[in-house]
């Protein structure tokens, strides 16, 4: 799946969520995430993102940041 990182904290420019296919971003205060269980890898929202803050989990940088986006999926709201 991919993750939301650092950069998208106090963005929120909400790009990604209009072309989400399966609509599995979640929204806290803060930032969005990504529930790594109903993302299908299709890659769309990486580039829509103004803030570069979508990474496959293939990038070193998702290590940090997949659990904290799995987490949270199941705590905020879905968008
Ligand atoms: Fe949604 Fe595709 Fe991005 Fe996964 S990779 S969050 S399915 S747009």
């Amino acid at each position: 799946p991919y993750a939301v990182i650092e950069g998208c904290i106090r963005c929120k420019y909400m790009d990604c969520v209009e072309v989400c296919p399966v609509d599995c971003f979640y929204e806290g205060e803060n930032m969005l995430v990504i529930h790594p269980d109903e993302c299908i890898d299709c890659g769309v929202c990486e580039p829509e993102c103004p803030a570069e803050a979508i990474v496959p989990d293939s990038d070193p940088r998702a290590e940090k940041w997949l659990p904290i986006n799995a987490r949270f999926a199941t705590i905020w709201p879905n968008i």
